[in-house]
């Protein structure tokens, strides 16, 4: 038989309404912040990610799902939408709007990484960018809304994480020194640490292995080494988050999967989660809009997986479907009647359904009540039907033309 893909799963109808909280929270947080929404597209030019995420990183190098779109062009379905993002804003002139520009999202994305609990390979995230602002209260504002966000949702023990990674010039200077450092420490590196020196040292801190945890805890942190300008801005964001009532732990070791951050990030991690943890983050990428041949442009953002605030949030609501009237038949024939009243019904606002299996009268009603029909109209001879209340259990004869009016007004006077 065959399955949905590895690391994919259905979105069954029980699941769309805990679901469906969770986007009417995100736009409801998020528009109050004057945030609106954008979609693009599901897959991009494979460059845009090559570029804009990074060469080096795990997600370009390994995670990506790449094709050929048939006529030589090289496409990818969006391991995640800030880039892409980025892209509209060029595209469509954003930058002659009024800045920031502020978005969000709700957008699948798509990783070939290994599955596990909070770990899929197709996966939905929320998501926001203010772009156009190099303001602190930016990085804040858009912490804050993330964490009103993840409150509404009750989603349990959140930590918020937060360092700072600098400007690319004094990132590459501090680079170098950690550079130095791992190298002198070589012989304690896992493999994998020491075959990543030159490519990308600061992945170093992310190693499960023991030794090479020992030897980053007295590594040289980029937080020490922030110049003048980013240290004053990393210093006005912790400033509004204490003063927001936030409580963040500085994490000098905070190593986020996209080369495109500057300055600040952030990541809010739930223990309800297990391994994968991080229930969303962010951070600043000052750099992202000209490396993608745009002007420079100063911008922040988060995305938060839909997955893992559903597994880490309180019970929501699972939902349940009202129906309000179900079309019987009291003997064969007579569809196109039923087939009408049931139109008729959700003209009028009513979920309405009818008979589709050809059961018995008797087989109708006991499905009427499995599905919680209110009321039950079971279609008669000569424009006449019986209207029951499945929750008083009185029926009566009508006419069929009545049959809408009287449930209606039985709802008025309930
Ligand atoms: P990132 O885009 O890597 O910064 O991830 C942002 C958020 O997306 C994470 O905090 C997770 O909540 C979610 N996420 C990332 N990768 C996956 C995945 N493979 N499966 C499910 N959720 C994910």
């Amino acid at each position: 038989m065959i399955q949905a893909p590895r690391g994919t799963f259905d979105i069954l109808p029980e699941a769309a309404a805990a679901r469906k909280v969770v986007e009417e929270q995100a736009e409801r947080i998020l528009g109050a912040a004057g945030y609106r929404r954008i979609e693009t597209p599901t897959f991009e030019a494979t460059e845009l990610f090559a570029r804009g995420v990074g060469e080096a990183t795990d997600i370009v190098q390994k995670e990506m799902y790449t094709f050929d779109d048939g006529g030589g062009r090289s496409l990818t379905l969006r391991p995640e939408v800030t880039a892409p993002i980025c892209r509209a804003y060029l595209e469509h002139g954003m930058h002659k709007l009024a800045q920031p520009v502020k978005l969000w999202y709700l957008s699948s994305c798509f990783r070939a990484e290994a599955p596990q609990r909070g770990r899929y390979r197709q996966f939905w995230q929320v998501g926001a960018e203010a772009i156009g602002s190099d303001a602190p209260e930016t990085d804040a504002e858009l912490i804050v809304v993330l964490a009103d966000l993840l409150d509404m949702l009750g989603v349990q023990h959140d930590r918020l994480r937060l360092a700072s990674l600098g400007t690319p010039a004094a990132r590459a200077e501090y680079r170098e020194h950690l550079q130095r450092y791992l190298r002198a420490n070589e012989d304690r590196l896992a493999p994998e640490v020491r075959t990543r020196i030159d490519l990308n040292p600061m992945r170093a801190f992310d190693a499960s292995d023991r030794a090479t945890q020992a030897v980053m805890h007295d590594a040289p942190k980029l937080l020490d080494h922030l110049n003048e300008a980013d240290a004053a801005h990393f210093d006005q964001v912790r400033g509004l988050l204490s003063g927001a009532g936030l409580s963040y732990e500085l994490d000098p070791t905070l190593v986020r999967g996209m080369d495109y951050y500057t300055r600040t990030v952030f990541e809010f991690t739930s223990e309800a989660l297990g391994a994968q943890s991080g229930v969303g983050g962010g951070g600043r990428y000052d750099g992202l809009i000209e490396l993608l041949d745009g002007p420079p442009t100063p911008a922040c953002g988060w995305a938060a997986g839909v997955e893992r605030m559903l597994l880490a949030a309180r019970e929501l609501p699972a939902g349940s479907d009202v129906v309000d009237l179900f079309v019987a038949l009291a003997k064969p024939g007579r569809g196109d009647t039923a087939f009408g009243l049931a139109r008729e019904a959700r003209r009028a606002g009513l979920q309405a359904q009818l008979e589709l299996a050809g059961r018995s009268l008797k087989g109708q009603l006991r499905h009427a009540d499995r599905i919680g029909a209110r009321y039950v109209a079971i279609i008669g001879d000569n424009g006449t039907a019986t209207l029951k209340n499945m929750e008083s259990g009185d029926e009566r004869d009508t006419e069929l033309v009545n049959v809408i009016p009287e449930i209606l007004r039985g709802d008025r006077l309930s």
